[in-house]
């Protein structure tokens, strides 16, 4: 098995695995019980909390744990609009954003909200000027990813934050695939609420984080309620494993960053220099300068992908679009939101390298692309 689908998940270092062990185990204490092993699995959060806030530069009050990135989206953004509905209800996202973001708009819509869903350029990325336009009187959220997961391009981050700061908006961001692959400083970035998920950085799955600029004087509301976990935000016994994991993986994603990031950026150009010798005319998808070093996302034309993915067989893990919109059988909307023709999106493929891919994995995988029919 070569698993180049690290964009859909990732697997578990085993250092996580390590150190979620004993809380799976002995260390089964509820983190709300008055006694040892209560105290022991509060104290193990609590460290996973600064963990956390540490490598954002924020306070550990600031992060709430939740289920992954799908429930982290949901709760900024039906909660930040919530919380402003009094100001106005108009949203600005952008066509190509996950599917938590997406779907949680439109459900928004049916609540009376409005939503621009802007068009990225041909690179991939939103331009500030389309933002401003968009911008009305009664906006009052803006929600735009970090790192795509289809084409792995970055947004402008810090400039859209400036833009929704000078408006007195507030700005969600989803930074599930840019977590251990960018450097994340919410200050520096000026982000209101960012979503955060385990398995998408070689922790475990059914965990993740959002991010709540000044949590405490914030007027969200919860959409989970129950026994007051999370400072009120989110109520549910903590996931005290998952937590733990969420915050080593962190930890190690922090401190591999910078390395992993130039030894990941060789393989996929390794990678690339072989895909153009078996295949000259095909094309990447998006800009290649602002993008993650793990992406690649690739057009085959007239080769459709899942002709490609049969021929290269099963034991070579990539996909044709986010894994979660495999379900529909529709040609990915972020390809065509960058503005790809059905025929030409339904002919790519993603590629996604990650930590425990090598060199001679990469070498191994580009000899079976020869099997593919041209
Ligand atoms: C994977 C992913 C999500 C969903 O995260 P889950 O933890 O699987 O719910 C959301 N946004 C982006 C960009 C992702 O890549």
């Amino acid at each position: 098995m070569i698993y180049l689908d690290n964009h859909a998940t990732t697997p578990l270092d085993p250092i996580v695995l390590d150190a979620m062990m004993p809380f799976l185990t002995g260390a089964f204490g509820n983190p709300g019980s008055k006694h040892l092993l209560g105290y022991q699995a509060r104290d193990a959060v609590q460290k996973a909390r600064r963990q956390i806030a540490e490598c954002l530069g924020c306070h550990p009050k600031e992060i709430i744990f939740t289920s992954g990135a799908t429930e982290s989206n949901n709760l900024a953004v039906k909660s930040g609009c919530m919380s402003r509905a009094h100001v106005g209800r108009h949203i600005i996202t952008s066509q190509i954003e996950h599917s938590s973001v997406l779907d949680t708009c439109r459900a928004l819509e049916d609540e009376g909200f409005s939503v621009t869903y802007l068009r990225p350029n041909q690179a991939g990325l939103i331009e500030i000027a389309k933002i401003t336009e968009a911008i009305r009187q009664d906006t009052i959220l803006l929600s735009f990813m970090l790192v795509n997961n289809e084409i792995g391009t970055i947004n402008p981050i810090a400039e859209i934050s400036a833009l929704a700061k000078e408006h007195g908006i507030l700005f969600h961001c989803d930074a599930a695939q840019g977590l251990g692959r960018l450097p994340i400083d919410v200050d520096t970035l000026g982000v209101d609420l960012m979503s955060f998920t385990a398995h998408k950085i070689y922790g475990p799955k059914g965990v993740g984080a959002l991010y709540i600029r000044n949590a405490a004087n914030s007027l969200l509301k919860p959409l989970q309620h129950g026994g007051g976990q999370e400072f009120g935000f989110r109520s549910g016994t903590l996931n005290v494993p998952g937590i733990v994991g969420l915050g080593t993986a962190v930890l190690i994603a922090m401190q591999k960053r910078e390395t992993e990031t130039a030894r990941i950026l060789l393989l996929r150009e390794a990678l690339h220099k072989q895909l153009l010798e078996v295949f000259p005319h095909c094309v990447v998808n998006g800009c290649l300068k602002r993008r993650v070093a793990g992406n690649l996302n690739v057009a085959f034309p007239g080769l459709p992908a899942e002709e490609i993915m049969l021929a290269i067989g099963p034991s070579l893990a990539v996909s044709t679009s986010a894994a979660c919109m495999q379900a529909s059988a529709s040609a990915s909307h972020v390809l065509q939101g960058i503005g790809l023709s059905d025929d030409l999106a339904n002919a790519s493929i993603r590629f996604g390298i990650g930590r425990f891919n090598t060199l001679e994995e990469i070498k191994e995988f580009g000899i079976n692309w020869v099997l593919v029919p041209k």
